[in-house]
């Protein structure tokens, strides 16, 4: 029993790990515009010193391209306050 108890933990591991790809060191952060475009495809973004951001009201937003970036400066109070608590 004990045994099939080890053999099924380390299958979902397998699973957890294919699913998981390559490890990534680097934190995650969502995209505030592609949050309230309901672009989900690029939600989450990799935050590394490349990752284009924008400070609004002293907090950091961090954006999956530059055109996001963009869009936010535009007009930041669109997108600011939909943060999934996540
Ligand atoms: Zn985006």
């Amino acid at each position: 029993m004990k045994l099939l108890m080890i053999l099924a933990l380390s299958f979902w591991g397998a699973v957890a790990a294919s699913c998981a790809g390559e490890p990534d060191p680097r934190p995650m952060a969502e995209d505030p515009v592609c949050l309230v475009n309901r672009d989900l495809g690029c939600l989450r973004v990799r935050v590394d010193e490349d990752t284009p951001r924008a400070t609004y009201k002293g907090k950091t937003y961090y954006f999956c391209t530059r055109m996001c970036k963009a869009e936010f400066e535009r007009d930041p109070e669109k997108y600011v306050g939909h943060e999934t608590g996540k």
